[in-house]
């Protein structure tokens, strides 16, 4: 029996495999043969497969200049980009989570397609001496495995494969099962347009069905060579004692001090505009502030000008806590995560347009909205004596979680003095908190913030090995 074949997919194969061919270089000593097409373009029914094919996507990648893994990442950055790609991505992201706010999603996604840094971040350092020449480069680990949180699916997806891919590592994501959709989505999408560019095939993979099971065994997995989890305390914790390299971005629970040096209407309009965003669900956000006595009210009155609700009767901000906090009391009802001010206000009968985009309430420091990160649109504000007392009531609410914190003042010394107390991973003085991402602020964005293991605002160095490579005798030209 004969078969014959369609002229213009022949083509098609035969174009791609040249490509494939051209890209794997004359050097790589196990270049794969060209793939037929991908049915599932990066996306598996199991997780050994999802690795399989990461760690053979490696191999190839691994022989390939940085010039050509730039071009990896620029479609990447491009595909996300597409207006039609940009929307439907953080319209899926929304509808599945039901977390965030679909236009805050448009920001961010941009920014972290945009602004996450790519190859030029690993600068190599080569020092010469009588001995001859040393090299310290930054190399791939390999295949990553990348846990994904609810809050930031497509972000934090867009931002680690830019990342991980420009220092030479392929990626496996096992994102949130409730964000599964809208993974997949993208995973497909970006490993589609690689595949079209010429890419090695599958440099970012993931299971269709994620699961504990599925992220337990891509931790335990010999051919994932690091991990990194951003989330809540339990996956860090998980990662951190993986027996591997591990990236723990963890919660927390940032504060806002405003002393009564700062410019009130100002400090007002950004920390209703940083709490607000994305409802309230980057880990960066705003969630509680300490003022000061003597700027408190005008404070609160600017902050109602600038979007937000003000409850102000004790009886209906336990409600509101009995209503979104979850049984134990420590933490959030998973369904009020990321829901808008105007949700949550009309579940208890009172009800706001769209624009009021916060609800906050005066409350004392040890209340539960101020202690607990909530991850929605609820903002206390604590009156404090002095800065003093603001500075370290804000301390203890963070929490040692060394995460985010922000202060609106000019005291040039009580902002030092916070900065330093704090040890906190990103300090934004008199901005938003999404200024710390380099949203409107100085800096890069990137959706893995690495407090607890220090890697800080990661970046592509961070998913790289330091290695050394030495010349003896030769190469020193002084
Ligand atoms: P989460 O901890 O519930 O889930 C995060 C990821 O870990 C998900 O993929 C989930 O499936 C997985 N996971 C959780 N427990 C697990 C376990 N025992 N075994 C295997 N997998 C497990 O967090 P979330 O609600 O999706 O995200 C919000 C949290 O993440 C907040 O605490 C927020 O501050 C934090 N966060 C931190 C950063 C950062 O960069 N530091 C960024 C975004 C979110």
């Amino acid at each position: 029996m004969s078969t014959t074949i369609d002229p213009a997919v022949l083509q098609q194969l035969v174009a791609q495999a040249v490509q494939q061919l051209k890209n794997q270089g004359a050097a790589a000593p196990c270049a794969a043969v060209a793939p037929a097409v991908p049915d599932e373009y990066g996306v598996f029914s199991t997780m050994k497969d999802a690795i399989d094919a990461s760690a053979k996507a490696q191999h190839t990648l691994l022989f390939q200049n940085p010039t050509q893994r730039k071009q990896w990442v620029d479609v990447i950055r491009q595909t996300c980009l597409k207006k039609e790609n940009m929307e439907m991505m953080s319209r899926l992201a929304v509808e599945e989570t039901e977390i965030g706010r679909y236009e805050d999603k448009i920001i961010k996604n941009t920014a972290a397609a945009q602004g996450t840094p790519g190859i030029e971040d690993l600068v190599t350092d080569a020092r010469t001496g009588e001995h001859g020449l040393v090299l310290f480069e930054y190399c791939p680990f390999g295949v990553i495995g990348a846990i994904t949180p609810t809050t930031n699916p497509t972000e934090t997806i867009i931002n680690n494969s830019i990342c991980m891919i420009s220092g030479g590592n392929t990626v496996v994501f096992s994102p949130h099962p409730r964000a599964k959709k809208t993974s997949v989505f993208l995973v497909q999408l970006l490993n589609k347009a690689l595949y079209e560019a010429g890419a090695p095939l599958n440099m970012i993979t993931m299971v269709r069905e994620p699961s504990i099971e599925a992220t337990n065994e891509m931790i335990d997995s010999p051919k994932v060579r690091m991990v990194v989890a951003t989330g809540g305390p339990g996956i860090v914790k998980k990662v951190l004692s993986s027996g591997k390299k591990a990236i723990g971005a963890g919660p927390g629970n940032p504060p806002v001090v405003v002393d009564e040096t700062a410019n009130i209407e100002q400090a007002a309009k950004d920390i209703v505009a940083g709490s607000s965003f994305d409802n309230n669900v980057p880990c960066i956000a705003e969630k509680e502030v300490f003022a000061v006595d003597s700027i408190f009210d005008y404070l609160l009155i600017n902050m109602k000008g600038a979007g937000a609700y003000e409850i102000k009767d004790k009886e209906t901000i336990e409600k509101l806590w009995k209503l979104v906090a979850n049984e134990k009391g420590d933490g959030p009802k998973v369904g009020f995560v990321g829901k808008s001010a105007q949700y949550i206000l009309h579940q208890i009968g009172i009800e706001v347009d769209d624009s009021k985009r916060l609800i906050i309430m005066e409350t004392d420091k040890d209340h539960p909205f101020v202690q607990t990160e909530m991850l929605m649109p609820i903002l206390p504000v604590v009156r404090c004596d002095n800065v003093d007392q603001a500075i370290e009531w804000a301390y203890e609410a963070e929490h040692g979680n060394r995460h985010s914190a922000m202060m609106h003042s000019t005291n040039v010394a009580k902002l030092s003095k916070m900065a330093k107390l704090m040890e906190t991973t990103i300090f934004v003085k008199n901005g938003p908190s999404f200024a710390g991402l380099g949203i409107g602020g100085q800096g890069y964005p990137t959706f893995t913030i690495a407090g607890p293991t220090g890697e800080g605002l990661t970046s592509p160095k961070s998913f790289c090995r330091r290695r050394e490579c030495v010349m003896k005798d030769m190469f020193n030209i002084r």
